[in-house]
């Protein structure tokens, strides 16, 4: 059985704990490796390692760091087919899915070689007589990073490109389910020539992610998971006095005006609510028809639905894989029967979807429901599989107000052709990133990507600037250099 172990110091390091997580094929619902579940030991020596790194590495100048990164997007591009098999293999999405996560994340790669232009700092002169004034950004030390399984590639890489283009240290804690792709990712790190100990990877579960939260040699925690998770880390790296940015899970909505193209919503909705299997924090999974639209625009969903291919990552006709786990499927298979029980009406049912040759994959077809109401379990909380919710409202201010009172507002997007909805929508809208006849608003690279309420805890949206900022501490330096200082002490605060 093939053992997934850390990445320590620019090798790959075996850790001295004995226990380990099963990692799986989703699609056979077999064993395919182990991975190491670290220990104390095993984070004392990633410490010490980041700890060394960083001394030189932050005082590397931006250029030479950028041109390391620059060398490292390279090397992702050369490995892309095997960056995206592995994330296929490991996570079950279908393998264009896969590939197009590892380019989202290559891209903050690209934003990260502006590195010496994102450091450049203000600067005032003659603040007062003979005083300038100028800020510069630092870096903090060792930052770490948690993240989740659905995105093993893309979600690391919002982070620590950003972060060790800064000067700091990182530390990666990947999801036990699909780990070995940020190892890879490490090893190419390396092989760009980044010092040894600059990136690190250590692999486990609640006890390191509790280790790291608690260490005082770590000055800030980059989380996205799921929203109890996130603000269990938001609490605990505070508590600890560390910088914190924690995403959290989401339930996204997509309005449907009356006057909207139908054929175009319908696709949107369709990629937006059944890609990777729903198992996306910007997943649609609540479609709210207002107006007379809604007959229409099910009948069309679930008439194209019927015709989704769900298969095997192998499989390059696929539509949509697997669920991650067993335990996931059968989360969903729950939150089915609930709204069923709620009184929601099911129009397309993906239970018991089986495929011949995986019956034990944790496969499930695409689910429709009509009718949910907002007091039902599957419209409140977050499923993160392919089930929509078409929930029915009577005008456009019942649409925002079912958006704006959601506890979740990660993501949003309205379909209409009237620029009144469209400029209402955007500036009323509770909501972290909008979409305006675009299902699925990431925002690229050289912007942030973050949401509100309970889809995120903390003050920085994660890239982009937002990153540059959370990454580094500010410094004001106030200068004076003129041949005038001997004018005795000054009492009062200098106004001028
Ligand atoms: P998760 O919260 O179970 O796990 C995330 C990470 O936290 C993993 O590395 C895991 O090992 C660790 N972890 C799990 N339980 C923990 C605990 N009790 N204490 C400390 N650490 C713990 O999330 P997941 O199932 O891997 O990912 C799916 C979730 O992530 C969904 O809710 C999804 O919406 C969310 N997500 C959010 C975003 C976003 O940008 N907001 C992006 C991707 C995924």
């Amino acid at each position: 059985m093939k053992k997934i172990h850390n990445y320590i110091d620019g090798n790959l390091k075996e850790s001295s704990s004995n226990n380990y997580s099963s990692v799986f094929d989703p699609s056979k619902g077999e064993e395919i490796a182990k991975v190491n579940l670290s220990n104390l030991n095993d984070l004392n020596e990633t410490i010490d390692s980041s700890k060394k790194a960083f001394l030189e590495w932050s005082n590397q100048t931006s250029l030479k760091r950028s041109r390391i990164i620059a060398k490292f997007k390279n090397l992702i591009e050369n490995n892309i087919d095997e960056l995206a098999e592995t994330v296929a293999i490991e996570h079950g999405k279908t393998l264009e899915d896969a590939r197009g996560s590892v380019i989202r994340g290559l891209e903050v790669v690209e934003f990260a070689c502006g590195i010496p232009h994102l450091l450049k700092g203000e600067f005032s002169q003659n603040v007062g007589t003979n005083i300038d004034s100028f800020s510069m950004r630092q870096p903090l030390g060792i930052c770490a990073g948690i993240t989740p399984f659905n995105f093993p590639a893309m979600v690391p890489m919002w982070m620590f490109p950003i972060s060790i283009a800064c000067g700091n240290s990182f530390i990666l804690k990947p999801s036990e389910k699909n780990p070995s792709c940020a190892l890879k990712l490490a090893e190419l790190f390396t092989q760009a020539g980044l010092p040894k100990g600059v990136f690190n990877v250590i692999n486990g579960d609640k006890k390191i992610v509790d280790l790291l939260l608690s260490s005082k040699s770590i000055s800030s925690i980059s989380f996205v998971g799921s929203t109890p998770v996130a603000k269990y880390i938001y609490e605990q790296a505070a508590k600890n006095l560390k910088r914190v940015q924690s995403l959290g899970g989401a339930k996204n909505h997509l309005v449907v005006m009356p006057d909207a193209n139908i054929d175009s919503a319908v696709d949107g909705i369709i990629g937006a609510a059944y890609g990777s299997a729903g198992e996306r924090c910007m997943a649609v999974s609540v479609a709210v028809a207002v107006g007379n639209i809604a007959d229409e625009l099910v009948y069309k969903i679930n008439d194209k639905i019927q015709k989704l291919k769900v298969a095997p990552w192998t499989d390059k006709d696929a539509d949509m894989g697997p669920l991650i786990s067993r335990e996931h499927l059968n989360k969903v298979t729950n939150y089915i029967e609930t709204g069923i029980k709620e009184g929601a009406k099911i129009i397309f049912d993906g239970r018991n979807y089986k495929l011949q040759g995986y019956e034990n994959g944790y496969f499930i077809g695409p689910t429709l429901f009509d009718d949910v109401k907002k007091d039902m379990t599957i419209y409140k909380e977050e499923i993160f599989g392919p089930v929509l919710s078409v929930v029915r409202a009577n005008d456009y201010k019942e649409a925002i107000d079912l958006i704006n009172n959601h506890q979740f507002g990660n993501g949003s997007s309205i379909y209409t052709s009237d620029g009144n909805f469209a400029r209402h929508f955007t500036s009323s809208i509770k909501i972290g990133m909008v979409g305006i006849n675009v299902p699925i608003p990431v925002p690229m690279a050289f912007h942030s990507f973050g949401g509100w309420k309970e889809s995120l805890f903390g003050d920085h949206a994660m890239h982009g600037m937002e990153g540059v900022r959370f990454y580094t501490k500010l410094k004001t330096i106030t200068s004076r250099w003129a041949d005038d200082s001997n004018k005795g002490p000054e009492f009062k605060i200098p106004t001028h």
